[in-house]
């Protein structure tokens, strides 16, 4: 596949493409531009009757399409639960991206923001949706600035009845990006996830069946429809199907986002898509998931990159934000990192992710970690916390235990590794 700009800006004219002011992104398609490309053709078609919505609500199961905020819930599926619920129906969007080490959203918003737009036309078309609550990173000037204008656009000259689309923005909460807690967030309380049953699907926003979906999600939807479910589900590696759009960090010469098969391993990412690693750096370790997601040792840089493919190794895709490390990082570092992080971002409703994480993250700064202390946190936090930032935080803490435990005085110092700032400590 092609990079996201390339896929954006290819066969689109200089002239066609609005630059943006100080501080916004440099270019964008606008509405002229994308609609000389065939955009919104596929909403006017749907909202007349000449593409069924059936057949749309097919394309999308058939395509295998998951929700790319990092749950992975199958969105054809979801968009036949909430059809099924009595209306009226909304939808709620999640542009909060704050999965750390993700920001793919945020790449394709700043250059192709109309895309995403008829998308979540489709879905409330297909759907049955009345109004649509987008709630946008508030760190993200420049994509507000060009989702207000590509919105003007839109409604100066829509393909066809829109639905009532409202722009909320955050408040920089991590948790905001958990869809109870940004549902409660939209509706002016604290965001705090909520208890479930009942799904979001059956009363989510002000009680009503609501569609949530991330922004990536609703991206794709008008190029599986127009190309057909097999075009996506096509791309893929190592059996699995579909395209991923991988935040790339790290120690690696050409970080950013990386659309590529779903399935392709931590190696062959580095190598065919990000020019290989840094220069001066050997693949030591790597973040599959972002912060939530774990971390694995350079040997399992073969395993596929997918949905269900990581669950073996204690690990998760997610968002699909890949951190990667070289041979004079430390894993410790990155879990201590990540575990202060949940405990900064936790929202504080249930004792055993609020108290969890910040004991950890005190124990975790031990040369040598008190490991059954540390087990007893993560088998509390990850079985009796609420939501997933509990449920994943002892993530980081298992990882180590597993393949990093050389870095915390529970092995023996690899001969062949540089040696750790203090030197080896090995005693309790
Ligand atoms: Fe809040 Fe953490 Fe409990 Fe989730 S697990 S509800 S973030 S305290």
């Amino acid at each position: 596949p092609q990079s996201p700009a390339a896929m954006v800006f290819d066969a689109v004219p200089e002239s066609a493409i609005t630059r943006g002011g100080e501080g916004v992104a440099p270019a964008w398609v606008g509405l002229a531009a994308y609609r000389a490309r065939g955009g919104y053709r596929l909403a006017a078609d749907v909202a007349q009757g000449r593409v069924p919505r059936d057949a749309v609500l097919a394309a999308m199961e058939d395509s295998g399409l998951r929700g790319l905020g990092g749950a992975g819930f199958p969105a054809g599926r979801k968009w036949r639960i909430v059809r099924e619920q009595p209306a009226p129906r909304l939808m709620a969007v999640n542009i909060d991206e704050g999965e750390p080490g993700t920001f793919k959203d945020r790449t394709y918003l700043e250059r192709d923001p109309h895309r995403f737009l008829e998308g979540l036309l489709v879905a409330a078309l297909v759907v049955g949706t009345e109004a649509c609550y987008v709630y946008l990173r508030d760190e993200y000037h420049g994509c507000r600035a060009i989702l207000q204008q590509a919105l003007a656009e839109l409604r100066a000259d829509p393909p066809c009845a829109l639905p009532a689309i409202v722009l909320r923005r955050g408040a920089g909460a991590y948790i905001c990006g958990e869809e109870s807690a940004m549902i409660e967030s939209i509706e002016g309380r604290r965001g705090e996830p909520r208890m479930r049953p009942p799904y979001i699907a059956q009363v989510g926003l002000f009680g009503r069946p609501t569609l949530e979906h991330n922004f990536e999600t609703l991206y794709w939807v008008r190029d599986i429809v127009q190309h057909g479910p097999q075009w996506f589900a096509g791309f893929g590696r190592h059996g699995r199907r579909g395209l991923r759009s991988f935040s790339v960090s790290g120690r690696v010469k050409e970080p950013g986002v990386k659309l590529a098969p779903a399935g392709i391993t931590l190696r062959e990412l580095v190598d065919e898509y990000c020019g290989g690693m840094a220069e001066g750096h050997e693949l030591y370790a790597y973040l599959p998931g972002g912060a939530s997601g774990g971390i694995l040792p350079a040997r399992l840089a073969d395993v596929p990159l997918d949905f269900d493919t990581l669950q073996p190794y204690g690990c998760f895709i997610g968002s699909a934000a890949v951190i990667v490390l070289g041979r004079n990082d430390r894993a410790r570092d990155a879990a201590l990192n990540v575990m202060r992080f949940f405990a900064h971002e936790s929202c504080g409703q249930c004792t055993p992710c609020r108290v969890g994480t910040d004991k950890a993250a005190r124990l975790m700064q031990a040369p040598v970690w008190d490991g059954d202390t540390l087990d007893d946190l993560a088998l509390v936090m990850a079985d009796a916390s609420i939501c997933g930032l509990g449920q994943a935080a002892p993530n980081p803490i298992r990882c180590m235990h597993k393949y990093f435990a050389h870095e915390v005085g529970e092995g023996p110092w690899p001969g062949d590794l540089p040696p750790p700032r203090g030197g080896v400590r090995t005693e309790r």
